[in-house]
């Protein structure tokens, strides 16, 4: 039997004082149908439960841009840079089944957004779904981060770039901060946080051009698991020697 997806529109009120249209409660629908049919074919999740996915998966994908996306989530130290204009261009890396881009691609059509993933099988999948959601704005490239984040095309031409789920927050500073422009943002989606983490990123951090510029800390309105997203913000170029070749920022964390 075909499991439907909640809408629980109170929900998004009560956390982000929102309202998704009919047609984005729709294709939020249609994302969750699209999951569990392409989950048969090949693992994209263990997420698959409908109530869960709609926290993990969907819930939590706009949480980091919540500050952005709905009025009533501004945090101050962003505003006070150039992130408040509409067409924002944004790089997911590691984006995996298409998350957190999809979600964000549906509840707001006018960023444009870029979808990575070194598995070809992901973005194939991810560029499908966004398909027959009928998404415009968006594109998948398959690609190694390290590789990508060299090439001048792409390299420090986001407004933001966004990483949920790849690897120890230091890895996923390599990976990301080379393809934001100056004074622009990386978001890093997280669970647990603590202060001696905060304290282990600060040399890549120094090193890549950036700083911590905001940590919000969140708890998921069904589950009531903690989740922190960190506003890194990027006041200098990246130096060329970043990111280091494929493989080493994972094997030799900064
Ligand atoms: N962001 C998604 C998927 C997380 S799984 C989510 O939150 O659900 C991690 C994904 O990162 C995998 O699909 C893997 O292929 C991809 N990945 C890991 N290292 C990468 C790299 N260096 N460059 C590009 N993609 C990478």
């Amino acid at each position: 039997m075909d499991q439907r997806l909640p809408a629980l529109l109170d929900m998004w009120q009560k956390t982000f004082h929102w309202q998704p249209s009919e047609q984005q409660v729709a294709q939020f629908d249609q994302l969750y149908q699209a999951i569990v049919k392409g989950n048969k074919q090949q693992n994209l999740t263990r997420i698959t439960e409908p109530q869960e996915f709609w926290e993990k998966h969907l819930w939590d994908s706009l949480l980091g841009v919540a500050p952005l996306l709905f009025p009533e989530m501004l945090i101050a130290e962003l505003t006070e840079n150039a992130l408040v204009q509409k067409n924002l261009k944004l790089i997911d890396i590691g984006t995996g089944a298409g998350f957190p881009s999809l979600p964000i691609a549906i509840a707001n059509p006018e960023w444009s957004i870029t979808m990575v993933d070194s598995t070809k099988k992901k973005i194939n999948f991810a560029l499908k779904t966004s398909n027959q959601l009928q998404l415009q704005n968006i594109r998948g490239l398959v690609a190694r981060a390290e590789d990508l984040g060299k090439q001048k095309i792409y390299r420090e031409q986001y407004d933001l770039a966004l990483i949920r789920a790849v690897g120890q927050p230091s890895v996923c500073a390599e990976y990301i901060l080379p393809f934001v422009k100056v004074g622009g943002f990386a978001i890093l989606y997280r669970g647990h946080w603590q202060d001696s983490d905060t304290t282990d990123l600060a040399t890549a951090l120094e090193l890549l051009g950036s700083s911590l510029q905001h940590i919000q800390q969140t708890k998921t309105p069904l589950s009531d698991s903690v989740r922190h997203c960190l506003y890194l913000y990027k006041h200098s170029a990246t130096s060329k020697q970043f990111p280091r070749s494929v493989g080493v920022p994972n094997q030799h964390p900064l």
